[in-house]
């Protein structure tokens, strides 16, 4: 670490208290922190970045993740299908993850992430299948260090198998007393607290379907005794409220509140379907929501109440989900899903460019508990991404800031800085060799699905236009199949 001075910068959201954008400056950084932010800094004793053709903008926070799952990206069986059939199909191919795919499906998606200016990440890693050792967190936050990128690992849990009427498969799932002391143990050793930490824990029971009632209550009580952070899935899918109305007898938000599982230390990924009552109960007791725009529309869930959220003062971030359902981990573009999702239903005046851009940087962090991230500012953490504009695909654009998302056809930064530390330059990978996370995920991704269909019999090459036409053979007692017809694959 040293002394870095980004230089000549064209344009910047600086999403500080004194300004918003800015023009024609440069942003000084000592160690970890940004120390000076205006025009012609001196320069001496400075590494300098030139950012003569750049939007510089605060570091992007990705709030939910499956690392994996970039290793099963479109698999043709599941193009079609909806979350309860997606799922069942898919668990039989990540039955067969170990170690190996673990290490390189989080270095593609890591890669993937910062090469979009993504500089805080999370992942709910939830699979621990019989056959893969008990260490897979430990493997992701290796590579998340190998990388530069800051990390919060949530230790994921599936404790309800098919046997006991959940939706995974047995061999998914683990025990009870096993998944509370792994969890203890990666907190133990993984978990800093402290408000420039790379590397925090979560606790992230999979989702009201996959454990049981007891699990919830005592991850509450473990993550609270140490004061880390709670996460899971919740209110993703219409099919979702009603499993939970028939099992539990409420919808899944009242289910959570039964569980003691709301308030500022709880984020849930998606929360489409809330009710007025619902999001006005996130507000007041600021629970947090990673939106997942992309995630939703692929996979048809619907669209989340992000405005009416943000206006009952809940905490929102922005997240790209698990590749199986988002397919890229491009935090960027995911900003622009984010905007036109929410301009869908309610007209353009709902979300501009500022606010989609403070969701997916000091709103995510802040949700994460990074208080004074998102900012380009004196004192403020040095987590920063550089995006060049000039190139044919910026061409005419009168808002250097606003043109980042509004236009562009590559997301691909110019320069990332985690911690005072460049870890994309040019355009490239400080830390990593593109062509061979991309070689090994490809050869991984391969021996996945050859590995399930062989166990299976099912061919996953195939297109499947609807998805309750064949395969799929119930998840279990009380489970309700999916009664949405897809569209006609290809
Ligand atoms: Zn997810």
């Amino acid at each position: 670490m040293g002394k870095l001075l980004i230089q000549n910068i064209h344009s910047a959201f600086l999403n500080a208290p004194d300004a918003v954008v800015a023009r024609n400056i440069d942003i000084a950084i000592e160690n970890t922190d940004i120390t000076a932010v205006g025009p012609n800094l001196p320069a001496g004793g400075f590494e300098i970045l030139d950012a003569t053709a750049c939007v510089v903008i605060p570091g992007l926070v990705n709030t939910h993740h499956h690392f994996y799952q970039t290793l099963t990206r479109t698999i043709p069986r599941m193009q079609n299908a909806g979350l309860f059939n997606w799922l069942t199909h898919h668990y039989r191919i990540w039955e067969g993850i170990d170690a190996e795919s673990v290490y390189h499906g989080s270095l593609a998606a890591i890669a993937e992430l910062l090469l979009t200016g993504c500089t805080l990440t999370t992942d709910h890693h939830y699979l621990f299948p019989d056959s893969a050792p008990g260490n897979l967190l430990d493997i992701q936050i290796q590579a998340a260090r190998e990388m530069g990128i800051r990390f919060i690992a949530t230790r994921g849990s599936m404790s309800l198998g098919k046997s006991k009427g959940g939706l995974p498969p047995d061999s998914l799932v683990q025990t009870e007393s096993e998944i509370i002391r792994d969890s203890r143990r990666v907190i133990e050793k993984f978990h800093d607290p402290g408000p420039r930490s790379m590397q925090r824990i979560a606790l992230a029971p999979c989702s009201p379907f996959s454990v049981s009632e007891r699990l919830m209550t005592e991850t509450r009580d473990l993550a609270r005794s140490y004061g880390v952070r709670l996460h899971t899935h919740l209110a993703e899918t219409r099919d979702e409220e009603k499993y939970c109305l028939k099992r539990f007898g409420c919808r899944p938000v009242k289910l959570m509140q039964n569980l003691g599982w709301l308030g500022p230390d709880v984020w849930f990924a998606h929360c489409v379907h809330l009710n007025p009552d619902e999001i006005e109960l996130f507000g007041r007791t600021g629970t947090g929501v990673a939106h997942c725009p992309s995630s939703n529309m692929r996979l048809g869930s619907g669209v989340a109440p992000v405005a009416e959220l943000l206006a009952a003062g809940a905490p929102v971030g922005l997240a790209v989900d698990g590749p199986a359902s988002n397919d890229t981990s491009d935090m960027l573009g995911e900003i622009r899903q984010c905007l036109y999702l929410q301009r869908v239903f309610k007209g353009p005046a709902v979300m501009n460019v500022w606010q989609a851009l403070t969701l997916a940087t000091s709103g995510g962090a802040r949700m994460l508990g990074f208080d004074d991230f998102g900012v380009l500012a004196p004192g403020y953490p040095a987590d920063i991404a550089l995006f060049r504009i000039d190139s044919v695909d910026y061409a005419g654009v009168h808002d250097p800031v606003a043109g980042l998302i509004f236009a562009g056809s590559s997301h691909r930064a110019h320069a990332v800085i985690v911690q005072g530390r460049i870890v994309v330059r040019n355009g490239r990978l400080a830390n990593g060799r593109e062509s061979s996370i991309l070689e090994n995920a490809n050869r991984l991704g391969a021996d996945l699905l050859r590995k399930a269909s062989t166990r299976t019999g099912i061919d996953y090459l195939r297109h499947v236009s609807n998805d309750s036409a064949e395969g799929f053979t119930g998840a279990g007692p009380g489970l309700i199949q999916s009664d949405r017809t897809e569209s006609p694959g290809p």
